[in-house]
């Protein structure tokens, strides 16, 4: 029998700073793409594609959850939606994931459509014929899930990887 696993905390991802006294806490992006695309396809061939890609959305959202309660919010603050789609902001571009822009948010409807350029999964990549930002979509549902107490359906509607310049994410409340 499978050994029981631990279930991730932020803790785990440990003081890196200390761990890499010489080469510090940043990478290439492409050690990220060549682990994240691996996973993809390992994923892929196991469970096939759309498994796959639900998996990785999966694993996104909690990494979103995570990000929020970790980075975004520590002290659990009320915020505005300005204030939080300000602090999403700066994080997103400290952290070198992309740039994030709110193109319409309309959140008595629930509708809210964001982009993202420069985006460190998708960016610069050669034409496919689909979007391939399956974790930044559970990413970002989980950052507004923790925010809002509200689930959401997160789309990625154009892609670099489809001939895009951004990513753009199509983004509905369920009720
Ligand atoms: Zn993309």
């Amino acid at each position: 029998m499978d050994k029981e696993y631990k279930k991730f905390e932020w803790e785990d991802l440990g003081n890196i700073v200390a761990g890499r006294e010489h080469l510090g806490e940043e990478m290439p992006v492409i050690v990220y793409r060549l682990f994240e695309f691996t996973t993809k396809d390992i994923l892929s061939k196991h469970f096939g594609h759309d498994k796959a890609k639900e998996l990785i959305r999966e694993c996104g959202f909690l990494a979103g959850t995570e990000f929020y309660l970790n980075v975004l919010n520590k002290n659990h603050e009320d915020l505005s939606f300005e204030v939080f789609v300000s602090i999403l902001q700066k994080a997103l571009k400290d952290f070198k994931i992309g740039i994030l822009k709110v193109e319409s948010a309309d959140l008595s409807k629930k509708k809210i459509m964001l982009t993202v350029a420069e985006d460190i999964d998708c960016s610069g990549m050669p034409l496919g014929d689909e979007a391939v930002c399956n974790y930044d979509e559970g990413f970002i549902a989980g950052i507004l899930h923790e925010y809002s107490g509200v689930s959401w359906d997160v789309t990625e509607i154009d892609c670099w990887a489809t001939g895009d310049r951004v990513c753009r994410f199509r983004i509905i409340g369920k009720d």
